[in-house]
């Protein structure tokens, strides 16, 4: 695995004629991969670090997922793309992105995602020809957002699509499996048993070998970057995993660069290649600019970005500012917001209580020296006003009208409803890690299935702190679970009289209502407010549907899938809702249409059962049920349905 003495260090040129495999590993921190000194059992990321490019000091611009990956594929800061949180916002479909630009150059796309935060409904999905994002494991809570999907079977399905391949393609790759829980499989549970995330970060690399091993034989070269999308905590600063703080545990990423193919491979060339090591700080931002040079593509206009070809050829390079926020809990919690920049190897965090760090003398950011170096705290601040420091609009995009309509229906009080202006020392994440930290332990205890303990820390949580969205929500679930849905939904509706207005919590109530006889309800409310927002509109129909309103379900459903037509899952509502109200041959139409979008929607198959027998295909009615209860096993309509049309062939 050594490289060769004598051997020259990697370099890059333009070629217009090569495959480009972008890889985002979730939740990896730089410093546990082997390559970068850490003690993760990475042999197969090792080895292209040993020929290729390994940058020592880049950084995210953003301590999520869904934020950094949009940095990292339109090359724009957060406060530019506009995404600054989870959930709560979308890509505009008109953002060039590294799938439109490539796909523009004749490569062909495809998006192979692990984790829902990548979701399709938050609209990375422009410029890719496959956005592949089937999740198939439920969350540990069963909730929604926390559907994952393996790293093995994320990379099966990116090799199934490369070896279909014939001309050159941009594949981009995610992987969840670091992301907590950290439950590595197998043997890497046994090794890493006292560090479990390191066990994840290894079992992580050893699905990707069969990714990288089948580069090595293309006959097309292949540009490879590796990268993780923001780190994690892990009991730093009193974070234990990552969207509250960014400090380097969170905020710096590992980066490497190499390429695999034709002409790489057991060539004396490629053995002879050495790792060439990047001490220049670089960032997310210039990865775009970086796969389109190395494409021989033209930069694209107005990227705050550079390429990092020059860089990695002269092994060094100009020392470029990078700007740099966590909002998550600004924007859903109404903590105040947090910024900052790095510029060599200082760290301004603006903050209420303000913070700077001398990375080189202080790299656990230990020592805050923004008194000992108020000159430098200066020239800090003026640099992070070049970029754009204006707080940003609570999530959902509240419009007034939402807002005032909100009101009018009683649900808002007295509470702000918009990031406010000025926060105290009392706002800074540094003072309510207390309450960070309970919200991790309410989880925890969700997750291990101690309901009653959990919602008493929600409870706890929002007697410390009203507007934090996220205690209702889970505490409303768990009222929900436990057959309450009174309190779950007196607890969504306390929520909005506190001032949270974000739409997951209102398309919830509306499923609340409706699911728990107030379906009528539940339309007042989300018909006043859905806007254009997709689930949203969902929900409304769903609420229709539960009301007996098939037309006006119709109507909705029809709407949704002019704003999203590849939305399989409405697909799905409407053929239900067609079968409703007896249009057979629709419904048919509809529930075909949604299984071909997505062959997991087991309620497809089951809806799609019932016209099959209704129009006497009874054999295909039975495969169709079959199938239902094999992809859902909990399905209940298509057992029935099942059991109903004759023994022998139920379960
Ligand atoms: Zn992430």
């Amino acid at each position: 695995m050594a490289s060769c003495s004598g051997g020259r260090e990697f370099s890059l040129a333009s070629n217009a004629d090569r495959n480009i495999l972008l890889v985002t590993i979730d939740t990896l921190r730089a410093d546990a991969l082997g390559a970068y000194g850490g003690h993760a059992s990475t042999p197969n990321l090792d080895a292209l670090a040993s020929h290729g490019a390994r940058f020592d000091f880049a950084h995210a611009h953003a301590v999520v997922t869904l934020v950094s990956h949009a940095s990292i594929l339109t090359g724009r800061y957060p406060y530019e793309h506009g995404i600054r949180d989870n959930t709560g916002y979308r890509l505009r479909p008109e953002q060039p992105t590294a799938a439109t630009l490539l796909k523009a150059r004749g490569f062909s796309t495809a998006a192979f995602v692990g984790g829902f935060p990548l979701d399709r409904r938050f609209g990375l999905t422009p410029g890719f020809d496959v956005y592949d994002d089937r999740m198939t494991r439920a969350g540990p809570t069963g909730d929604v957002d926390e559907r994952e999907r393996p790293a093995d079977v994320v990379v099966k399905s990116a090799l199934d699509w490369i070896n279909a391949q014939t001309g050159k393609w941009f594949t981009w790759v995610h992987v969840y499996d670091p992301h907590e829980p950290y439950q590595p499989p197998g043997e890497f549970a046994t090794r890493f048993a006292s560090d479990p995330y390191l066990g994840e970060v290894s079992w992580t690399d050893a699905a990707l070998g069969p990714l990288f091993d089948r580069l090595r034989g293309l006959n097309r070269p292949t540009l490879v970057v590796v990268t993780g999308d923001h780190g994690e905590s892990l009991g730093e600063h009193g974070e234990r995993t990552h969207s509250l703080f960014a400090y380097e545990a969170t905020l710096r990423v590992p980066l490497i660069v190499a390429e695999l193919g034709k002409g790489m491979k057991d060539t004396k060339e490629a053995k002879d290649t050495k790792e060439r090591v990047v001490e220049t700080p670089v960032r997310h931002v210039d990865l775009l600019p970086t796969l389109l040079a190395s494409a021989a593509a033209p930069a694209a206009e107005g990227l705050p970005g550079a390429s990092l070809i020059d860089i990695i050829n002269a092994g060094s390079g100009p020392d470029r500012p990078s700007y740099f926020e966590a909002m998550s809990a600004a924007v859903t919690r109404g903590w105040a917001p947090l910024r900052g920049v790095l510029v060599g190897r200082d760290k301004y965090i603006d903050l209420p209580i303000v913070e700077l760090y001398d990375l080189a003398a202080d790299p656990k950011e230990a020592s805050n020296v923004v008194r000992a170096r108020a000159d430098r705290a200066r020239v800090m601040v003026e640099t992070l006003k070049q970029f754009n420091v204006a707080p940003p609009s609570r999530a959902g995009t509240e419009t007034a009208d939402t807002i005032e309509r909100l009101r009018s229906l009683g649900y808002i009080g007295g509470g702000s409803a918009t990031v406010r202006e000025h926060y105290t020392d009392a706002d800074d994440p540094k003072q309510l890690v207390e309450i960070d930290r309970m919200l991790t332990q309410g989880n925890d205890a969700l997750r291990a299935g101690r309901a009653d303990e959990a919602a008493d820390v929600y409870k706890a949580i929002i007697a410390k702190r009203p507007d934090t969205e996220d205690a209702y929500r889970k505490l409303a679930l768990i009222y929900w679970r436990q057959q309450r849905p009174r309190l779950a939904v007196e607890t969504l509706e306390a929520a909005l009289r506190a001032g949270i207005t974000q739409s997951e919590v209102r398309i919830k109530l509306g499923q609340y209502l409706a699911e728990s006889g107030q379906a009528e309800k539940a339309i007042e409310l989300l018909s006043a407010t859905a806007g254009n927002d997709p689930d949203a509109i969902m929900g409304l129909g769903n609420a229709y549907m539960l009301a007996g309103r098939n037309a006006d379900a119709i109507r909705t459903f029809t709407r949704l899938l002019q704003i999203e037509p590849g939305n399989g899952l409405a697909w799905e509502n409407l053929g239900t809702t067609q079968l409703q109200a007896k249009d057979v041959k629709g419904a048919e139409t509809s529930l075909r249409r949604a299984i071909q979008i997505d062959p997991s929607l087991s309620g497809a198959y089951t809806a799609l059962g019932v016209v099959l027998a209704q129009t006497g295909r009874r054999d295909e009615a039975i495969a169709a049920w079959k199938r239902a209860l094999e992809l859902d096993p909990s399905d209940e309509n298509a057992a029935f349905n099942l059991k109903r049309v004759g023994p022998g062939t139920g379960r």
